[in-house]
């Protein structure tokens, strides 16, 4: 088998599968340079990140007799061409459900893997304008990027099992209602069964400058999953904060 560009496994998760424990996969790359992301040495190919034979991998999954479920992540898990070898062999070699955590930014390899996968997890970072550019630290791309996550979106449109997408709330970054408001819409027209707001931490950040930044408070978190909730009448709502872990966002206010 081949090798993969690879960080290590978590072997016990709780949070990275919905209601299963799972292993979390860590693989190193990726396209984007968000200033605020918190895996800079996935991203740049630095830290644990080195070479393995992608049978060592399922080797370790296969010995974890806890685990339910993989979760694959990154950096961005489909950057590694690689990364369709992997998911191939764990689905052939193991029993366990799998997910990958992916931004959106390489349609074609995900349709090569989605009837591979159980769940899936996309960024939708942010409105698909010039902003998602913005968002990603690659303001000057703006317009090729946004192609690949209409991309993405539109082969998920068409895939009709359990999938979510997920948006960081970052201060003065993304943050604002009426654009977490047209995310929502796009949430709602893919068909997602799951939206999570996920709070930004101020740790270890890409651009240091991020890191003097506070995170935003759960009382913000809950306004914007509300305003999202209001548009997503028939997806599960929810926002995750260091505060309080996941919280689900009902229609009418109060019922968190
Ligand atoms: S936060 Fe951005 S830069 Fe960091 S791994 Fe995710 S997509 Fe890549």
């Amino acid at each position: 088998m081949s090798k993969i560009n690879f960080a290590g496994i978590v072997d016990h998760s709780t949070i990275d599968y919905p209601e299963k424990l799972s292993a979390v996969v860590y693989l190193c790359g990726c396209p984007y340079r968000c200033p605020w992301c918190q895996n800079a040495e996935l991203v740049f190919n630095e830290g644990n990140c080195k070479p393995i034979g992608i049978d060592r991998i399922i080797d370790q999954l296969n010995e974890n007799f806890l685990i339910q479920a993989v979760c694959v992540t990154g950096g961005e898990p489909l950057m590694q061409k690689e990364t369709i070898e992997l998911l191939r062999g764990i689905k052939s070699e193991t029993d366990l459900l799998l997910k990958i955590d992916t931004n959106g930014y390489f349609p074609e390899r995900l349709k090569e893997v989605l009837p591979l996968l159980d769940f899936f997890t996309t960024d939708v970072k942010a409105p698909l304008s010039e902003r998602y550019g913005e968002v990603v630290g690659l303001p000057d791309r703006w317009e090729k990027i946004v192609d690949r996550v209409e991309r993405t979106l539109n082969i998920l449109k068409k895939w009709n099992h359990q999938k979510e997408a997920r948006t960081t709330i970052v201060p003065d970054m993304i943050d604002k209602k009426e654009e977490i408001i047209e995310i929502a819409k796009l949430v709602d027209d893919v068909g997602f069964t799951l939206y999570t707001l996920q709070q930004f931490r101020a740790e270890r950040t890409l651009d240091p400058e991020y890191e003097k930044i506070q995170s935003p408070s759960p009382e913000l978190m809950r306004e914007l999953g509300r305003a999202a909730k209001e548009h997503l009448p028939k997806t599960k709502v929810q926002i995750v904060t260091q505060q309080n872990g996941f919280e689900e966002i009902r229609c009418k206010e109060g019922e968190i």
